[in-house]
């Protein structure tokens, strides 16, 4: 359910080439010490590596990957009660099924 931030990819900056001058591509971190930071980097193995936004302060750093940690949280959560759900719709469906089974006997 990893969706990009709004804007996260568009950059009013031109890509820079990587050491093997191509173009670099641009992406975002979603590690913890780095939270939506953007970066450019190599496509192939050249190495190259550079930071697009500057390091967050501490305390929002920490705020953003607690916001990070409850997203994930509540997207499984959703995934797990999506899961319930569809396993509950079944159940009433074979008990109507079972209903309708049983009326159809008992009605002849
Ligand atoms: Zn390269």
């Amino acid at each position: 359910m990893r969706k990009e931030p709004p804007g996260g990819e568009e950059l009013a900056i031109a890509a820079p080439h990587c050491y093997c001058g191509r173009l670099a591509r641009l992406q975002t971190s979603w590690t913890e010490s780095n939270p939506l930071r953007r970066f450019f980097r190599g496509k192939s193995s050249c190495g190259f590596f550079v930071w697009v936004d500057i390091e967050m302060p501490r305390r929002e750093r920490a705020l953003m990957a607690w916001l990070l940690r409850t997203k994930r949280e509540v997207e499984d959560q959703i995934v797990r009660a999506r899961a319930r759900e569809k396993k509950l719709w079944i159940a009433l469906f074979m008990s109507w099924a079972f209903v309708f089974m049983l009326n159809g006997k008992l009605g002849r």
